[in-house]
């Protein structure tokens, strides 16, 4: 069984890597998340956890 590094049920601080916007997500959405601004994707759901595709900047516990 592979890990993944993204927490599974924590809240995820990201940021957009194309207009530098910064959302919080949770750490297993379960729809597409994307950037309020410019709707980049930011994360997509993989079964379980999502799977993040932009940078992550802090955790939230
Ligand atoms: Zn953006």
């Amino acid at each position: 069984m592979r890990k993944s590094n993204v927490p599974r049920s924590r809240f995820l601080k990201v940021k957009c890597v194309d207009c530098g916007n910064e959302q919080v997500m949770f750490g297993s959405a379960k729809t597409v998340v994307k950037c309020v601004i410019c709707s980049k994707t930011l994360a997509e759901p993989t079964g379980g956890k999502a799977k993040v595709t932009t940078k992550i900047v802090s955790v939230l516990e």
